[in-house]
């Protein structure tokens, strides 16, 4: 990924309606914000555009609604949320086009905030409909791209835009986008990857473009079962995906054609059930009996991932060694993530991490903050391992 983007340095923002894309579809529990993380990411830029005497106008969507508005889906409980956080007056209008928006962009003075209602209520939106992109362009003068998690689809307000107005990434999308070049882009080199998690099924393309990206990739997880047992190990009652045991026996030919060192857990921390605190015991990966499964990577296997990243200068990080959910499943992945936090802080390695579960485990390890960048960008954050271009980012490409 070259960075040939234009970031806030160069924008003008003075006295400029700046609709700025951000992502705050937030986890919340009975109508209040769980997690503000979201939030905290976008205020960099939010605070830079009002510093610089920009009319700051928020897009976003919210939740998945089906073809109209719902309250349910509202952004308008946001807009206080947002504030609060700021320290200083969002407004909010209930449409994000048309005569209300104009309204709300009328009275704002350089400096204000305003959040629009979720662009998911029109269906241009995720159409990416010309009509629909117009009607939006027309309430700004600049287009700011801060929403990297909703890159990886081309809508209206993620991807539409960018070509109607001169366009910029915000702060958080900037950061996203350094981080990921590098990690992969050009990164130091020895480079590793770790992908764990439970299926090979729902990582082929991220697993086909690792291993020629990657000087060593390190598999853990219920995929590291299906890669044992494609190699004639007894997998016992493990999560494993035997009818792809050709599809890793492939992968594991293209790592070597690509030179890439693979490298497989050697023991198990098996049980009979898959529960907390199950009686359960460390074996060597030839060794699992057939009432039992490998819920996570043992000792010898935590000691040669740990080798391994003591020889690299890059790391890329994806899915938990094993059922981190269920202790003591998650010890492997607890230990890995501390030793890549030690390294990181050394001035050893420089460590991305991030995707679905992986920011759970990675905090659950108590370490969530400690690596080079974590992105918490799902969707988008995997794509991108997969090697596939962003709409949302190749659309503020070289304009
Ligand atoms: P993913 O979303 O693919 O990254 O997968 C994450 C899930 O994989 C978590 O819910 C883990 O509990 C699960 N997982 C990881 N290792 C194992 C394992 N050895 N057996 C069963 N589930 C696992």
């Amino acid at each position: 990924m070259s960075q040939t983007f234009r970031t806030l340095d160069t924008a003008e923002v003075k006295g400029k309606r700046v609709l700025t894309r951000v992502d705050l579809n937030l986890p919340m529990e009975n109508g209040r914000v769980s997690d503000a993380t979201r939030i905290e990411r976008v205020l960099p830029t939010i605070r830079d555009l009002v510093a610089r005497g920009g009319r700051v106008i928020l897009l976003a969507h919210f939740g998945r609604p089906k073809g109209g508005p719902d309250e349910a889906n509202s952004l308008k409980g946001v807009a206080g949320a947002v504030a609060q956080h700021l320290g200083r007056p969002v407004a909010f209008a209930p449409d994000c086009i048309g005569a209300p928006a104009q309204a709300a962009i009328a009275a704002m003075k350089d400096g204000d905030v305003l959040l629009l209602e979720n662009t998911r209520f029109h269906k241009g939106e995720e159409k990416n409909d010309p009509a629909f992109v117009e009607a939006l362009a027309s309430l700004g003068d600049v287009y700011v791209n801060d929403a990297f998690s909703a890159a990886h689809r081309a809508h209206a307000s993620t991807e539409g835009l960018a070509h109607k107005l001169p366009a910029f990434a915000g702060r958080a999308m900037q950061a996203e986008l350094e981080a990921l070049t590098l990690a992969l882009g050009a990164p130091k080199r020895p480079v590793a990857a770790i992908v764990g998690g439970a299926k090979v099924s729902t990582k082929l393309d991220l697993l086909g473009n690792l291993v020629r990206r990657v000087d060593v990739l390190i598999i853990g997880g219920g995929m590291a079962n299906t890669f044992l047992f494609a190699q004639g190990k007894p997998v016992g009652k493990s999560l494993c995906e035997k009818d792809l045991a050709d599809t890793a026996r492939s992968i594991l030919e293209a790592a070597k054609a690509a030179n890439c060192r693979i490298l497989l857990p050697v023991d198990a921390h098996v049980a009979k059930e898959f529960k907390a605190h199950a009686a359960a015991r460390f074996v060597d990966v030839d060794h699992i009996a057939d009432d039992e499964m490998a819920l996570d990577i043992g000792p010898k296997s935590i000691i040669a991932v740990e080798e391994a990243l003591a020889s690299i200068k890059t790391l890329v990080w994806n899915g938990p060694f094993g059922a981190f959910e269920i202790p003591p499943f998650d010890a492997a992945t607890n230990q890995i993530a501390k030793t890549a936090a030690f390294l990181t802080k050394d001035g050893k390695l420089i460590s991305v991490a991030g995707g679905g579960d992986t920011v759970s485990a990675l905090n659950a390890a108590g370490v969530g903050d400690q690596l080079t960048y974590v992105s918490t960008a799902g969707g988008a954050f995997l794509e991108w391992m997969e090697g596939k271009p962003l709409p949302g980012v190749e659309a503020l490409q070289n304009k």
